[in-house]
């Protein structure tokens, strides 16, 4: 995938105009690259129509860069594609939260029972107290295996050798670890080597039996074509939530890991790189597109593709858009580029701030709110309630921060109507990029 990929994108950057027929050309390329890298073909037609309407080169300025536009796309699309939209759920620490059960699934040979007791000593290193099940009954020496795992990593383990029923040995071993208040339960399942209807069931049964916060669906990295079928097959038995692809460090490319996104509606939580424990990472949609992309074929293009990308740390912001998440929002805006640019990548931001061909006056408009919101107190900021701001309030603000008491109100009812719009944004638009670098 990398050679053509980058390939493809190479020659659109050669090209001196970049036309609609360039950038068609281009698309095919990214498409038949997708596609020997395994990617279904369903996945490829959507990504590549996307593509094709997020550069909407027709609705570009005249003399504006269409080459930006197309790279742009690219990048934001693959990483769309790996990214389902809801984060998955993250074990808790600490008594006063019940222990966090998570259960992994995927066929036999995929790197289950490894990844458990990487997944385990990783929340370890964080100063959880983990612990790993043995629910695998199926295979010979199973137990074993996940006992030298588990031993090497020193955490406590739970299985038999004797008992054959991998439900009763879940539950035995999830009530024992909660009774012992550990932090995080893993529970290794068996695998067997087909999708077979059996091996589902039993999923489903184990499933039920000690309800999971979160099921894992582990995959090989290098099954390819396989990837989505089995994911989906893993996903109709039980409620898959994430991810982890495996073997990283081998001839993976990555094309398999886009299918089970895709299949599973799940992200990708961590990726394998190696046989030993502490070969885990996190999994990063930068480095992976990277990846994709053929890192080091064309350094120069894939950095400013990867520039284009939105970072990876985006705040996913649950609750209410106060005005402490407003100010948050424009200090990260801060660092960056160009602002017509930056408010576009905000969904539903650009009208209300700050006009079209008023650029700069936007800009100095944001930066006197932020100074009026420097005079404001924690509870202010963090407030939900629209009739806190009282005008004893709103004066006290004004004369703090220097600012007249009409544009501090200015100010509150421009949030009223932006956190009016934010709440009705689905979840996966509520995000704040705090860390933004300059885009292209
Ligand atoms: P399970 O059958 O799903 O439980 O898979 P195992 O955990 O037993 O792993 C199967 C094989 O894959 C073992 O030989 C592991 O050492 C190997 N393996 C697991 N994860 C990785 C990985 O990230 N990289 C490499 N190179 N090998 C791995
Ligand atoms: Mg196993």
């Amino acid at each position: 995938l990398g050679g053509s990929l980058a390939g493809a994108l190479a020659r659109l950057s050669r090209a001196t105009v970049v036309d609609d027929k360039a950038v068609a050309e281009c698309l095919n390329e990214i498409s038949r690259a997708l596609l020997q890298a395994d990617v279904r073909f369903e996945t490829v037609r959507d990504v590549s129509s996307r593509i094709k309407a997020a550069a909407n080169l027709s609705a570009l300025a005249p003399g504006a860069d269409k080459r930006r536009a197309v790279r742009n796309a690219v990048a934001g699309e693959l990483c769309r594609m790996l990214d389902p939209g809801e984060p998955s759920f993250s074990p808790r620490k600490g008594q006063q939260h019940p222990s966090s059960v998570v259960m992994f699934v995927g066929l036999q040979g995929s790197g289950k029972t490894t990844t458990c007791a990487k997944y385990a000593d990783h929340y370890r290193r964080k100063g959880f107290r983990p612990a790993l099940v043995c629910a695998d009954t199926f295979r010979a020496g199973a137990f074993d295996q996940l006992k030298q795992n588990a031993s090497k990593a020193k955490i406590p383990f739970y299985g038999s050798y004797t008992e054959s029923d991998p439900v009763k040995i879940a539950v035995e071993g999830v009530d024992t670890f909660r009774k012992e208040k550990c932090d995080l339960i893993v529970v290794d399942t068996s695998g067997r080597h087909k999708q077979e209807a059996a091996l589902f069931e039993e999923m489903r049964q184990v499933s039920e039996a000690t309800r999971p916060d979160l099921v894992v669906f582990v995959m090989d990295g290098s099954i390819g074509q396989a990837a989505f079928d089995q994911a989906q097959a893993f996903k109709q038995s039980v409620p898959v939530g994430a991810v982890i692809v495996t073997k990283m460090d081998g001839h993976a490319r990555g094309g398999g890991a886009l299918s089970a996104v895709a299949a599973t509606k799940s992200p990708v939580i961590f990726i394998g790189t190696g046989e030993h424990i502490p070969d885990f990472e996190v999994f990063e949609v930068k480095s992976f597109v990277s990846r994709l992309l053929g890192m080091g074929d064309l350094p120069g293009l894939v950095d400013k593709i990867k520039d284009a990308m939105p970072a990876d740390e985006l705040k996913l912001i649950e609750g209410a858009f106060t005005l402490g998440v407003m100010r948050e929002l424009f200090q990260g805006m801060q660092n960056m580029g160009p602002f017509g640019q930056i408010l576009s990548m905000i969904p539903g931001f650009s009208a209300q701030l700050i006009e079209k061909g008023k650029e700069k006056e936007g800009q100095a408009k944001i930066k006197r709110y932020m100074t009026i919101m420097d005079s404001m107190t924690e509870k202010e900021l963090d407030n939900t309630n629209p009739k806190l701001m009282n005008e004893s309030r709103v004066k006290r603000v004004a004369r703090g921060s220097g600012r007249p008491v009409q544009e501090v109100a200015g100010m509150l009812e421009e949030h009223k109507r932006i956190a009016k719009i934010w709440s009705k944004l689905p979840l996966r638009d509520r995000r704040l990029n705090t860390n933004h670098r300059d885009p292209l």
